[in-house]
């Protein structure tokens, strides 16, 4: 179990990124969802023991994270937005690197875990390629296999899938799904669809206060009834239903507004049902969900 309490963060120029933020996370993947700015690579990299917090606390299974990073350190496998340039090396190379920086200085159990992980991350038959020529999804799954040297109890992933197409996207989600039946996983993203895909529990950050957290399939519950969308033309005027519209996209090129109200706002709405996303403005608007 991974807990964070009341944790918060002033950078020197004044920006307050974390507001005593308060969270759990328990075995499975935990999504972090937040629009740009919101505090997750904060958040993420204060849990990484890469910056200090100003105040607050974390534990994780026990381990107060601030007293010993070191410990948390040989749980953590740390998965940043921009993994950074690579040398001109073989993943094999680097991947065997990396795991002599973590200390897995048994060459037979060095060679045993990196064997295993390329198994895992599908990398196998290309692992004596420079990384430098690896797709982008190759990229990325290379970039889990580091993070996971030394079995680690909290996986921290941010924002991973930005850059990777439909298929590379799938696969990497059906990784991170299989790797999370024994960790902690916890994913920063701003893309909706991540967290319906993957997460059992999630939070909503913004301007670094946690806005909600709980299991999608509960905030969905409670929208039921409380959707309503039309379809509006091009140039049609602000509508009268404005305070309460939560969302508006193009469907086919042409505007749909989706609004959260108790009852019909009629004038052509029709009840919808709640997605994630409506969840999500809502909590942004600091609307009850
Ligand atoms: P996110 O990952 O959700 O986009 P960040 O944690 O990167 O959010 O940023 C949260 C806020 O803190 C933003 O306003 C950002 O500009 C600011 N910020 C982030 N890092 C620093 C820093 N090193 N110094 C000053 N301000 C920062």
């Amino acid at each position: 179990m991974l807990t964070i309490t009341n944790l918060s963060k002033t950078y020197p120029n004044g920006v307050r990124a974390l507001h005593s933020v308060n969270l759990q996370l328990d075995t499975g993947v935990f999504g972090l969802l937040g629009p740009n700015g919101a505090g997750k690579s904060t958040l993420m990299r204060t849990l990484a023991t890469l910056q200090a917090p100003d105040s607050g606390g974390i534990s994780l299974d026990g381990i107060d994270v601030l007293k010993a990073p070191t410990q948390l350190r040989q749980q953590l496998g740390y998965l940043p937005q921009d993994f950074g340039v690579y040398p001109r090396v073989s993943a094999n190379a680097l991947l065997e690197h990396v795991a002599v920086l973590k200390g897995l200085l048994d060459g037979q159990e060095r060679r045993r875990q990196v064997d295993s992980l390329f198994e895992l991350t599908g990398l196998a038959a290309v692992r004596h390629r420079e990384v430098s020529t690896f797709s982008g999804g190759m990229r990325q799954r290379f970039g889990i296999a580091q993070a996971l040297l030394g079995a680690p109890r909290l996986l921290i992933v941010d924002e991973p899938t930005a850059g990777l197409d439909p298929e590379e996207r799938n696969r990497f989600h059906r990784l991170l799904c299989q790797l999370a039946e024994k960790c902690i996983v916890l994913l920063s993203t701003h893309i909706v669809e991540d967290v319906v895909e993957l997460c059992a529990h999630f939070a909503v950050l913004s301007g670094g206060r946690v806005l909600l957290t709980g299991e999608p399939a509960g905030a969905l519950e409670r929208l039921r009834g409380h959707v309503w969308a039309k379809t509006l033309s091009p140039a049609s005027a602000p509508h009268p239903f404005d305070s309460h519209v939560l969302s508006t996209q193009l469907v086919a090129g042409k505007p749909r507004v989706r609004v959260l109200a108790e009852s019909s706002p009629g004038d052509g709405f029709v009840p919808e049902t709640p997605t994630l996303e409506d969840v999500y403005f809502a909590a942004l608007q600091g609307r009850p969900c």
